[in-house]
């Protein structure tokens, strides 16, 4: 009988493609999926190192499974993801229920790495690679089948102060076009509607070729991300090419052009800010001042009308003055976001601001962050409330978890929409009237 495999994933949109491709790469091998973690021979966890809570909650989550690993003392623990490849062969120490540690770069290897814990039943560890390239054609293991995430490049070479990024996902490189154009072809083929190209800095696509060209699978690159976006968008049965993360400093409008001009490239731009002080943004090494945020989204609202913005925020960066925090709140103001992720700060060693004293002290940040939630929270009704009686197209993902007879999905501007259906609309295009609103989602019906 094959052995089941269950994975949890903790963090970004890159830690579930990365789950997905591990999965598939395991059937591929002979395992099988468990629908539980109870039911599993192996449990892998993949998680996020980005900031210490999200850390923490996976220590706790590992440490859960005592009593079932008592119990069941053949299973197998592992841990991959960049919280891996951040504490290495310290996690043994940390969390004595792993067997496995392996590497984002390693990931290629697991069904060995696997099939070896199983046979020799001592702990194996594997970070060596943090800077291969992945194959990603292969396998074609996917959650959905109308919605895929696609990887355009890993790693990256920007080194944000705050940032451990650069040194669990490696240095920049890209994924070749052809490999990439191949995949969504593939997707298309097999009915996939919508795509969300994945990268740390989108906008650099295709400019780091060293450390793709090393590699022969990975085709030398000679063309950029518009590029890219230009030639997916010919691909016939795409309806929805999203992308994720932008960069300010190498955001362009010739980006906004393209999202204009393309027409299967959706509204919506996902562009950290960081902070409002200049003073900030330069300790956090951003390349790029409060204004020329603002120049970047006023340029995208004139060339793409009625396009969505969203951003990540930090509060309480070293030395953050209650004069730095409110230089946040004003530029939140003046951005007008639809939505935004926003964090304490934690330092990261190796990170460059972990050499700094965290000395903004734990209430002040907690006080802030709530600050900031709240302005967001009125800017996003807000900006909500401007669809009000409008008709969106919403792709449907799902039933809701909650309301019986309700279905949930996204407009192309990435925002969350409900209305009442039935199942078989799921992985549909509907469009949806809207006759209410709150800050973190659209309520209307179907009128089509
Ligand atoms: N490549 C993306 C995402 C990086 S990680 C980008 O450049 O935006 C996702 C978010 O986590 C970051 O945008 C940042 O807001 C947050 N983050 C990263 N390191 C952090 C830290 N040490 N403390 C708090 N938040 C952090
Ligand atoms: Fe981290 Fe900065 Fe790279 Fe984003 S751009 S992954 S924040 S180093």
């Amino acid at each position: 009988m094959s052995k089941k495999i269950y994975i949890r994933t903790f963090g970004c949109q890159m830690n579930v493609r990365d789950s997905e491709f591990v999965l598939g790469l395991m059937l591929k091998h002979g395992f099988a999926q468990a629908q539980v973690a109870k039911k599993a021979d192996v449990i892998l966890f993949n998680s996020c190192s980005v900031r210490k809570h999200a850390e923490d909650r996976l220590f706790s989550n590992i440490a859960e499974l005592a009593p079932h690993k008592k119990k069941k003392p053949e299973l197998v623990i592992g841990l991959m993801g960049c919280t891996a490849q951040y504490h290495k062969e310290d996690i043994l120490k940390k969390a004595p229920l792993v067997d496995l540690v392996c590497g984002p770069g390693d990931e290629g290897n697991l069904p060995a790495l696997i099939k070896d814990v199983l046979e020799h039943r001592c702990p194996v560890i594997a970070t060596a690679n943090v800077d291969t390239p992945r194959i990603e054609q292969c396998p074609e293991y996917r959650e959905s089948h109308f919605k895929a995430l696609v990887s355009i490049g890993e790693g990256c070479d920007n080194y944000c102060a705050y940032c451990v990024v650069p040194y669990v996902r490696g240095r920049e490189r890209s994924r070749g076009e052809k490999d990439i154009i191949r995949e969504v072809k593939d997707l298309a083929d097999r009915g996939f509607k919508e795509i969300t190209l994945l990268g740390q800095n989108v906008n650099s696509y295709g400019r780091n070729t060293q450390y793709a060209i090393r590699d022969t699978r990975y085709e030398r690159q000679t063309t950029g991300f518009i590029s890219l976006l230009t030639r997916l968008n010919a691909i016939k049965g795409i309806e929805r090419i999203r992308f994720m993360t932008s960069h300010p400093k190498d955001a362009s409008v010739e980006l906004f052009k393209a999202m204009r001009d393309l027409e299967h490239v959706c509204e919506h731009l996902h562009l950290p800010i960081q902070a409002g002080s200049d003073r900030i943004l330069k300790m956090m090494n951003r390349g790029y001042t409060a204004k020329h945020y603002l120049e970047l989204i006023e340029d995208y609202r004139k060339m793409v009308p009625g396009g969505s913005v969203t951003t990540d925020i930090i509060v309480g960066f070293p030395t953050e003055t209650e004069a730095d925090f409110e230089e946040t709140l004003r530029v939140v103001k003046e951005a007008g976001f639809d939505s935004a992720y926003m964090f304490k700060y934690s330092p990261r060693p190796p990170a460059k601001s972990a050499q700094l004293k965290d000395d903004v002290p734990a209430e002040v940040k907690q006080k802030r962050l709530v600050r900031l939630l709240n302005l967001q929270c009125a800017i996003s009704k807000k900006r909500n409330e401007a669809l009000r009686g409008k008709i969106v197209e919403v792709l449907v993902d799902d039933m809701h978890r909650k309301d019986r007879g309700v279905l949930t999905g996204r407009t192309r501007t990435n925002k969350v929409a409900v209305c009442k259906g039935g199942k078989e609309l799921i992985g549909s295009f509907v469009k949806v009237q809207i006759n209410d609103v709150s800050p973190h989602a659209l309520k209307g019906r179907i009128v089509v």
